[in-house]
């Protein structure tokens, strides 16, 4: 029989060492805690990706105007190597990517540009993807101000499509999909456009859609249309929860296997990173794409406080009205 390794992996978990002390050989060593992580080497690697934050506006400037979306050097490397290197001095960490995806700006009806992205920040999420109401500029000015200043998030340019059945998701998108087209034919221009489809909220509560007087959700059409990923939590307190679970069943029943998302949906910055999404690899933004193409990402809901949730409706019930006197109200 090989001998037990005498370096514990860095899987293993980590026990109460005196309550295993009697033990011998192999048992005794599987217990033991972790090693510390080196962080030296994460270091070492992320002073070689210096350059890149020096030439992070001449990359943005290659990439802007592109038909297509394509990552900059500094999306790619430089963040996730800024993540490592930060957690410098940690004995024990775990190192996950997260990403709210859904939420709004000054350029439809959400807040300011500047807000959001210090809100991304101290979120401490490492993508963020802006989708304004038919709208695209609000994203592309924020994934400029990211370069120019340097910020430790990354913008994905996309939108929040109007389609004629719900509103759908276009991620990775570099110009405006048209609004009413049907769900499947918004799904259709998005992929077209090189872009990721997700139907957003897709069981938003009837109530809010007759108050509106929109269709916020596709509902079963997420058995039927291409999509790439179902927003299983649009994160809402409370009575959201419903909806949310119903998106979960319909993908059962889907029997296919696609991404779901977490996402904030949010019009208030405060509330950023209240729904995340979670995805593995080491190439930041393009990780991300690739996880939501392939299926390999999970959505989760933030933790609120008593006052947040307050928050939550007060403001909720604000865009109703504000939709139901002015027609400038939006919740979704
Ligand atoms: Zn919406
Ligand atoms: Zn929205």
């Amino acid at each position: 029989m090989t001998p037990p390794d005498l370096k514990p992996s860095r899987s293993t978990v980590s026990v109460d060492a005196d309550a295993t002390s009697d033990e011998a050989g192999p048992t005794k060593q599987n217990l033991r805690g972790p090693d510390p992580v080196d962080l030296e080497r994460y270091v070492e690697d992320f002073a070689k990706l210096a350059p890149l934050e020096e030439s992070a506006v001449d990359d943005y400037e290659k990439v802007c105007n592109l038909d297509v979306w394509k990552p900059t050097p500094y999306e790619e490397q430089f963040l996730p190597g800024l993540r490592l290197a930060g957690l410098s001095g940690r004995e024990h960490v775990t190192l996950q990517n997260t990403a709210d995806l859904h939420m709004h700006t000054e350029y439809s009806d959400g807040d300011t540009i500047d807000r959001v992205l210090t809100a991304a920040e101290e979120a401490h999420l490492d993508v963020i993807a802006i989708t304004d109401h038919d709208e695209i500029e609000g994203a592309h000015v924020a994934r400029r101000l990211v370069h120019e200043r340097r910020l430790k998030v990354a913008v994905i340019p996309a939108i929040e499509v109007s389609s004629s059945e719900g509103h759908i998701g276009g991620l990775f998108v570099m110009k405006k999909i048209p609004a009413n087209l049907s769900a499947q034919e918004t799904v259709d221009r998005i992929h077209a456009a090189g872009g990721l489809a997700v139907a957003h909220h897709p069981f938003a509560p009837p109530f809010i859609e007759r108050m509106l007087g929109l269709r916020l959700g596709c509902g079963e059409l997420v058995q039927t249309v291409n999509f790439d990923a179902i927003e299983g939590t649009n994160a809402v307190p409370g009575y959201g929860r419903r909806f949310n679970i119903e998106a979960h069943e319909a993908l059962k029943r889907r029997r296919v296997r696609i991404g779901i998302t977490g996402s904030s949906d949010a019009h208030d910055a405060r509330l950023i990173g209240k729904g995340r999404t979670y995805f593995a690899g080491n190439s930041g933004v393009t990780s991300l794409f690739s996880g939501l193409q392939h299926g390999f990402v999970e959505g989760a809901e933030g933790y609120w406080s008593f006052g947040e949730k307050f928050a939550y409706r007060i403001g909720l019930l604000r865009a109703i009205a504000a939709n139901f006197l002015i027609r400038r109200g939006s919740v979704n």
